[in-house]
């Protein structure tokens, strides 16, 4: 089983290479590294069966040999790093989900495409299941990345019905774990950095905005069974324990039994107000959900950024 992956030494997708190495698969990992990072592949990186590819897959991608899976990771995923990348960000959901998917059909390897919740916007619907269609800010600031994997989307889709391409779509809810950069200014990685530093830490907006958490172990499984899975509509994959981020400030206190206080700032634009994955479908196709208690997971994810943060 040979299996390529863009977005390789990202976060999700370094957790990939990995678990995809430990079933036997021969890994092509590709990356170009702009919001990658060497660091997440480099125990990885001695094996003969793990291959590195520089380059970015918003460019056509020329590939020797079979190729059995696809798996499309490759893009910048938080909000600090796409409003900083807008337009790489929507070349690699359009141009790179088209490359990527034409190189599927030239190789007639299975595909699976990283979706997100983010296509569901700001959700009228709450939880959000697969068959709800979303409310997005198609010109705000977060378009660029809800539009460009919509649009992944489609063409996911319109390959699979046109040129019967094997395509799966797993859209992802918040996911946060090891490997998670400390500067990428999810509110994982920057409450426990604050709370790790003593500063103070910061909530946005009043903090009754809810999320709801999923460790990466449990995402990389669920992603391995959809790839498996005779399946190809979307299928929602998180963690539907929700909860409000001033509560989750305030779990990130007690667990790391800090004394810093919580400071409120500005809500940033079309910020969703509410999320939490219906994820009915995902147990019923794929017998999948979350195994990992959040505070169990936190506290995995706790020791990796201590090890870490500049003090
Ligand atoms: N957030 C926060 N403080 C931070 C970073 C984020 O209160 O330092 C909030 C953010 O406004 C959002 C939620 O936490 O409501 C999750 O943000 P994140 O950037 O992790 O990803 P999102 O779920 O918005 O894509």
């Amino acid at each position: 089983m040979r299996t390529l992956i863009t977005g390789g030494a990202g976060f999700i997708g370094s957790h990939l290479c990995e678990r995809l190495l430990a079933n036997g698969h021969d890994v092509l990992c590709v990356d170009n590294l702009i919001t990658g990072h060497l660091e997440n592949i480099e125990h990885l990186s001695g094996q003969d069966r793990f291959q590195l590819r520089l380059h970015n897959i918003s460019e056509p991608l020329e590939i020797d040999g079979p190729v059995d899976n696809i798996l499309h990771f490759a893009s910048p995923a938080s909000p600090v790093d796409y409003l900083r990348h807008p337009i790489p960000t929507l070349k690699v959901g359009s141009l790179g989900t088209h490359n990527t998917l034409g190189l599927a059909k030239l190789k007639k390897s299975r595909y699976l495409l990283a979706s997100t919740s983010e296509v569901y916007g700001d959700p009228e619907q709450h939880p959000q299941r697969e068959t709800y269609w979303g409310n997005v800010n198609p010109i705000g600031v977060r378009g660029v990345y809800d539009e460009a994997k919509r649009f992944a989307e489609a063409m996911t889709m319109a390959y699979h019905r046109s040129h019967d391409v094997d395509t799966k779509i797993c859209r992802i809810f918040n996911t946060y774990g090891e490997r998670m950069r400390l500067d990428d200014g999810r509110v994982v990685p920057n409450l426990m950095g604050q709370a790790l530093r003593g500063e103070p830490l910061t909530v946005y907006g009043d903090g009754s905005q809810t999320r709801s958490f999923c460790y990466v172990g449990d995402l990389v499984e669920g992603i391995i069974r959809l790839l498996n899975a005779d399946f190809h509509e979307p299928v929602n994959l998180g963690n539907p324990n929700e909860v409000t981020i001033l509560d989750f400030a305030r779990e990130i206190l007690e667990l790391t039994g800090s004394k810093s206080e919580i400071i409120f700032k500005p809500l940033p634009q079309d910020d969703p107000r509410v999320r939490r994955p219906d994820i009915s479908r995902a147990r019923n196709v794929l017998g999948w959900e979350p195994a990992v208690a959040r505070r169990d997971g936190l506290r995995r994810t706790l020791e990796f950024f201590r090890d870490r943060v500049d003090l």
